[in-house]
């Protein structure tokens, strides 16, 4: 650090699943986010949001049944703000805990420095799928030559690769993606997918997101993973839903949002496009953020609209189809 100092800071630390991680994650970042910033006064500055430290994967990044645990934490100073910043976090666990299965935040005093040291060495490179690795921007990485690795770094919120949904669409994209692909990436939160496909040989992409942060932060991500943006570039960044006026324009549509959600995009009843016509003919699209219950949903929708699923893919709860024109 920057400036020596012996100050405490306390640590607060809930063990959960890949599922409970993302939202706890969330919450930090939050309550807790931005960057850390160790010159200005005690329990003024923010802490930096989420840190997720897990254990028990096997050489491919995949939890291993039994042996796989996670820990989302953050870290607070002291001080009026840090009081505040504590509670808030507390309640919004509590509230979290009614929907997903989390135990107490367990919450512990560490000397600053010792922090400040510690917690980088938790993120470590992730390789999901077979190829794509998604790894901070401050490790090393010896990549294989037909590796893929994007840079994410955590507190980004959204899209850190963490969440099956995700995996299952990188896992689906390394087979789907062809060279100059156009693709569609839609809710495209930190901008994942978007990058992983402009990776696997896409050359016109639109990522598209109602969240105006998401919008932002795919524009930062695209552009420190090197993926040319705007005008001449390959990758477009809209805020906003299915594009209007694009009818057969994509061969690939990906689609990581809620089967609620997928299902009314269908039926076009936000009042944007129906989901189904931007993509081109012999298209294909990756439904995913579908809880396996309500699968049947997205299925129905897609019949609706002349098209049928090909492919379903599952991990733990989450399913992601494919679906093609029927
Ligand atoms: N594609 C990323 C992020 C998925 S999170 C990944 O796979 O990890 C889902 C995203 O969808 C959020 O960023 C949210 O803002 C966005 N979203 C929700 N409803 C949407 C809609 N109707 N149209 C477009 N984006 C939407």
């Amino acid at each position: 650090m920057a400036k020596q100092s012996n100050q405490e800071i306390l640590e607060i630390s809930v063990e959960c699943d890949t599922e409970a991680a993302e939202a706890v994650s969330e919450l930090f970042n939050r309550y807790n986010g931005g960057d850390y910033d160790d010159d200005s006064e005690a329990g003024e500055a923010s802490g930096g949001g989420a840190v997720v430290e897990s254990i028990g994967f096997d050489d491919w990044g995949k939890p291993i049944d039994g042996q796989f645990r996670m820990w989302v934490k953050t870290y607070v100073k002291p001080g009026a703000r840090g009081d505040q910043i504590r509670r808030q976090i507390e309640e919004g666990l509590w509230r979290l805990s009614l929907l997903y299965p989390i135990p107490e935040p367990q919450i512990r005093t560490l000397r600053e420095e010792d922090w400040a040291h510690a917690w980088k060495k938790f993120y470590k490179p992730l390789r999901v799928g077979r190829r794509v690795i998604l790894k901070p921007s401050w490790e090393e990485f010896t990549s294989q030559p037909d590796d893929i690795v994007v840079e994410l770094d955590p507190g980004m919120a959204f899209g850190t690769g963490l969440h099956p949904t995700t995996r299952l669409c990188i896992a689906a994209l390394e087979d789907i993606i062809q060279a100059d692909d156009s693709v569609l990436d839609l809710g495209t939160g930190s901008g994942v997918l978007a990058i992983v496909a402009h990776k696997l040989g896409a050359t016109r992409i639109l990522a598209a997101d109602i969240d105006p942060i998401a919008v932002e932060v795919t524009q930062e991500n695209a552009e420190r993973n090197g993926v040319p943006t705007g005008a001449g570039g390959v990758l477009d960044v809209q805020l906003g839903s299915v594009p209007q006026g694009m009818a057969g324009q994509f061969r690939v549509i990906v689609a990581n949002i809620l089967a609620e959600v997928l299902a009314k995009l269908f039926d076009a009843e936000y009042g944007y496009p129906p989901l189904a016509e931007p993509l081109a003919p012999g298209g294909v699209m990756v439904l995913s953020g579908i809880i396996d219950f309500r699968a049947d949903i997205v299925e129905e929708a897609a019949q609706r609209h002349g098209m049928a699923v090909v492919e379903r893919l599952q991990e733990g709860d989450w399913v992601t189809l494919i679906v093609r024109q029927a």
